[in-house]
């Protein structure tokens, strides 16, 4: 686990992989709509069954590419399946998350959405600045 978030976005946005995964059109309204705090609660609810269970049947491919703003920070994040969880945050497979892994991986994937829905805001206004010039 990093104890500085800001090394693991360091981290995350040399991968090419990682850095690709931004909430579209549809994710990023759903996101308006329900705001932060709801979407948190929708993560940890999901997370629960698809991540922080000692056993997932379909690990590895539980995490869907789109629809639910969680899924896309997941996978933005490394925190997909178990596997990429060992790989990126040293949580190893095979046993249930404990609270304070659980609360870890949950922290993550809030400053994941607090910093992709800035980052497309200030597009946005920087991309109306530009209509305007
Ligand atoms: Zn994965």
């Amino acid at each position: 686990m990093f104890s500085d978030l800001n090394q693991l976005f360091e981290r995350l946005a040399a991968s090419k992989f990682r850095s690709s995964f931004h909430l579209r059109r549809r994710e990023l309204s759903y996101f308006k709509e329900k705001g932060l705090d709801t979407i948190m609660e929708h993560a940890k609810d999901l997370l629960q069954t698809r991540l922080f269970a000692a056993e997932i049947p379909n690990d590895g491919k539980q995490t869907p590419m789109k629809n639910h703003p969680v899924f896309i920070a997941q996978h933005a994040t490394g925190c997909c399946c178990r596997s990429c969880l060992e790989k990126w945050h040293g949580i190893p497979k095979g046993r249930a998350l404990t609270a304070e892994e659980q609360q870890y991986v949950l922290a993550v994937v809030r400053q994941w959405l607090v910093r992709e829905t800035e980052n497309q805001q200030k597009l946005k206004i920087s991309i109306a600045n530009s209509k305007n010039l």
